[in-house]
């Protein structure tokens, strides 16, 4: 055990990320994974690294101890982060060293080197000219599939993220009222995100009326009207880094019967959706059993966005729920179920839960009703 008890043999969790990550990459062709702060990094060894211009890199190489190189004025919190706790070996440069010199030196004789999809041009450049001849590819290919597969821990992890957003739902209608602003209603959503246990907002959308058919609105100064469909759909991040992303659907007094109508419509795509999960089954089946209801029901073009996204360290990715993609669902892979319909210059909405593949079928992980909140317009 150690002092990390956010998640039991943290340490042990770790060793065996790096050690599937060297294995992938080997089998990849890949010499080396080269790592900026980002999930990738913090996936691999629970560091939390601050994206600095200086570089700090986890050097992973297939036939050798992984290295983290940071810069010596970041090196204290490195060492007081899981990496430093698990024993990783973490090697320090000066502000006048040339931290690129110092990666090219650790992984010499290597033919290909992946770096993280998100890593900075500034750095990728630079790295480049540190290994000449040296090919550059992502990272991604090969901590991405490990990332998809989440263990029991993450799943915990992504468990608390949806209790917690749902605790937020839960006091939605306390503070959407007619007469408010769309802004003034984020405001209390944002401080009740953090309030429920999240150590950051990463996005609050409140589309009342017309604004709700922009499926990324965020907030603006509209004043609520009595009669406006809403769309709330909020997340942040954990203290133990996994996200929470959930939509819920509210009425302000009495919606119009084209609305009902056109959500009548959505929660039996959304629930089609969820009820299909399945080990075996594609991601394209998933989003096939959305929008093929939406369809039927007579709205398929105003489905503008693909199903589902997955979730983890990051708000989105991999496996994407969309049209096209044949990734067949594995237990543990974790993703949202977000149909929409969006009629422009009237109303929009959106239903999603985060739905966890288990070892026979699924698990929703946001649990509030789908049924439309209707919220007193006075
Ligand atoms: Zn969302
Ligand atoms: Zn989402």
């Amino acid at each position: 055990m150690t002092d990390h008890d956010e998640v039991p043999s943290a340490d042990h969790e770790f060793q065996e990320r790096i050690r599937r990550a060297q294995a992938s990459a080997g089998e990849s062709g890949i010499d080396a994974l080269l790592l900026s702060p980002g999930s990738d990094l913090r996936y691999l060894t629970g560091y939390q690294a601050l994206p600095l211009e200086r570089l700090t890199c986890l050097v992973v190489r297939a036939g050798a101890d992984p290295v983290l190189v940071v810069p010596n004025l970041e090196r204290p919190a490195a060492e007081a982060s899981p990496a430093g706790a698990s024993g990783l070996e973490i090697v320090g440069w000066d502000e006048t060293d040339d931290p690129y010199a110092l990666v090219a030196g650790l992984v010499s004789g290597a033919g290909t080197v992946a770096l993280d999809n998100q890593m900075w041009a500034e750095k990728v450049l630079r790295l480049r000219d540190a290994l000449p001849g040296v090919r550059q590819r992502l990272a991604g290919d090969v901590i991405s599939p490990l990332r998809m597969r989440k263990s029991p821990a993450e799943i915990t992890a992504l468990r608390e993220a949806g209790a917690a957003i749902d605790r937020v739902h839960a006091n939605v209608p306390n503070w959407l009222k007619a007469g408010r602003t769309e802004r003034e209603v984020g405001a209390d959503i944002a401080e009740a995100i953090r309030a429920e246990g999240h150590a950051t907002v990463d996005f609050v959308i409140v589309g009342s009326g017309p604004n709700g058919a922009s499926p990324h609105h965020e907030l603006s100064d509209r004043v609520i009207l009595p009669g406006d469909p809403v769309v709330v759909d909020i997340g942040g991040t954990t203290p133990a880094g996994y996200c929470s992303d959930c939509t819920r659907m509210y009425v302000v007094g009495e919606p119009s019967a084209d609305f009902l109508t056109s959500y009548e419509v959505l929660q039996r795509a959304q629930a089609a959706a969820v009820d299909h999960v399945r080990p075996g089954v594609t991601c394209a089946s998933v989003d096939a059993a959305a929008r093929d209801v939406i369809a039927q029901g007579g709205y398929g073009e105003l489905f503008i966005h693909r199903t589902g996204h997955g979730i983890g360290l990051e708000t989105h990715e991999d496996p994407y729920i969309i049209q096209g993609n044949d990734q067949v669902l594995e237990p543990g892979m974790a993703f949202s179920i977000e149909p929409g319909i969006y009629h422009p210059g009237r109303h929009g909405a959106r239903i999603e839960d985060i739905v966890v593949c288990t070892d026979d079928g699924v698990e929703a992980l946001n649990r509030r009703t789908h049924d439309l909140v209707v919220v007193p317009a006075e």
